[in-house]
């Protein structure tokens, strides 16, 4: 980014002439200081040799004398390999280290590769290039040259399996994350239900981060830890967020800040989610000013509207104001609205819905706003239960890793928080008698979404040899239903469907 990690991120916007200059710069070395504990050591490298690979397509059998030229311009430094799309069969591996397989079987290796044909798939790889996006074959041969020797990169995202809501199950419920990943820095394995990170083609950009739903992945460059430790700085300033990509083209642009801002430059904004943004707001008690050029970004607009919907809803004014426009930065700023602040402490050991609803239920109180929309991919819901048909089996407990439906042991009841449910539906796929039902249309705003309500009950039923409580009264009934034609004529059977597991056993194989 050409910006040196020393110099607190923001400070070239600030108005020198203002008499608390110093004041500020203070503040934002403090932010920096929090930045440079969490900065990541370029963890892995690779050998990046001098083998190339020139891919094109083409209409009569003849290489385009584009290709042709560029090859020769490359010969003196490079070992160049022309590949007609048409005859690879696969490309394996990584940045350093490709394997094209041909169809004549043969295998070419290259560590870099240009492409003249526009392939999604090939251009998500790190290390494989179009000519397309450089403005003329030198500059490109300038950044193949200086990628040779060794290149590092860093381990920018981690990984929590246990709250995914994609590893290890039986149906495929989310994957939103490989879904938006840009590159192949993270893809969803199908056939293991495994995730596969890597790292080297990840760019940091963080949106796998902001689009999940559970907090399962960690940006490491500023985990959320670090950023709360950053927004609680900003108590009472008015935030002017923008990303490293927006600060430089703001010094390009000579802008200076209106005094009444603070800025806080982060390296993406794509990494943040509804808690994240919600954080800012009652931290600071003032509205959000976001400078953001890639005002097409899916995931950012999705969330920054979503918590809008809800501050519109509640407080009827915006939260949030974002523009890609230096004067209009200008004139907000002098039409910045407060919020009620709350000064909460989020819980990075749990889902991050847990802190946004701890967050929700301090606006709302005990009014009720309606709803807030979902806005995909941000989505919330609410589950029904049949209970006239809930066996309380708990199939749908056990499929649940953020907690949103328990049992609770001392009444025999099946419960259910909405407001920290993702809506991914595996419990409704688990339950083997049908009887639930999700919906995903949004976000109550009112009490009684943010508490655990019961969706089934039952009594506990007691083995009838031992007396221990072994199931429920409803699943024994619903077998004894459907088992007690069939055994009626062993009176020993019979009574086994109402015995615990030992008991079972006894009863078969000893006396009545
Ligand atoms: S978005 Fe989160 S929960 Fe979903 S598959 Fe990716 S890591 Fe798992
Ligand atoms: S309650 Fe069901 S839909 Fe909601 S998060 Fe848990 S398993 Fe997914």
């Amino acid at each position: 980014m050409g910006l040196p990690n020393s110099s607190p991120r923001g400070h070239l916007l600030l108005d020198k002439k203002y008499l608390a200059y110093n004041e500020q710069l203070d503040f934002l070395s403090q932010i920096q200081e929090i930045v440079d504990d969490f900065i990541l050591e370029d963890t892995k490298s690779i050998t990046i040799n001098n083998q190339i690979a020139l891919i094109y397509t083409s209409d009569d059998g003849e290489m385009p004398s584009i290709v042709k030229h560029f090859g020769k311009d490359l010969e003196s430094d490079f070992e160049v390999f022309y590949l007609d799309i048409a005859k690879i069969a696969s490309v394996n591996g990584g940045f350093g280290n490709f394997t094209a397989k041909m169809e004549n079987e043969e295998n070419i290796s290259f560590a870099q590769a240009v492409v003249f044909v526009y392939e999604e798939n090939l251009l998500r790889f790190r290390g494989i290039y179009s000519v397309a996006d450089f403005d003329n074959p030198q500059s490109l041969m300038v950044y193949l040259k200086e990628n040779l020797g060794i290149y590092s990169y860093k381990e920018v995202i981690s990984f929590k399996n246990e709250i995914c809501q994609y590893y290890h199950r039986r149906d495929k419920h989310c994957s939103k994350c490989a879904q938006i990943c840009p590159t192949f820095g993270v893809g969803a394995n199908d056939s293991l239900m495994e995730l596969v990170f890597s790292p080297i083609d990840c760019t940091a950009c963080g949106l796998c981060v902001g689009v999940c739903p559970t907090g399962a992945l960690e940006y490491e460059e500023i985990p959320k830890e670090g950023l709360e430790e950053i927004i609680d700085l900003y108590e009472d300033k008015v935030i002017f967020l923008c990303d490293y990509q927006g600060y430089e083209n703001l010094i390009r642009q000579n802008f200076i800040l209106p005094s009444s801002l603070t800025p806080l430059v982060l390296p993406n904004l794509t990494f943040l989610n509804e808690n994240d943004l919600m954080s800012m707001l009652q931290t600071s008690g003032n509205e959000i000013l976001i400078f953001m050029q890639d005002l097409e970004n899916q995931w950012i607009e999705s969330v920054v509207d979503f918590v809008k919907s809800i501050t519109m809803q509640i407080y009827t004014k915006n939260a949030i104001y974002y523009t890609d426009n230096v004067e209009e930065i200008y004139q907000r700023a002098t039409e910045i609205q407060s919020f009620e602040k709350y000064l909460y402490k989020n819980r990075y050991n749990k889902p991050h819905r847990e802190s946004f609803a701890q967050r929700l239920q301090y606006m709302i109180k005990d009014k009720d706003f309606g709803i807030a929309k979902s806005i995909a991919p941000v989505f919330y819901g609410n589950i029904k239960v049949d209970s006239t048909r809930c066996t309380l089996c708990l199939s749908c407990v056990g499929a649940c890793n953020v907690n949103a439906i328990f049992a609770k042991e001392d009444d025999f009841s099946l419960r259910f928080n909405p407001s920290i449910c993702t809506t991914c539906g595996y419990c409704v796929t688990s339950c083997p008698e049908n009887v639930m039902d999700l919906s995903r249309d949004g976000l109550e705003l009112n009490r009684e979404y943010f508490k655990s309500k019961e969706l089934a009950k039952d009594e506990p039923f007691k083995c009838v040899e031992c007396g221990k409580v072994f199931s429920t009264k409803k699943s024994i009934d619903k077998v004894f239903a459907i088992l007690s034609s069939a055994f009626a004529s062993d009176e020993k059977k019979l009574k086994t469907l109402q015995c615990c597991p030992d008991c079972k056993v006894k009863v078969m194989f000893g006396g009545l």
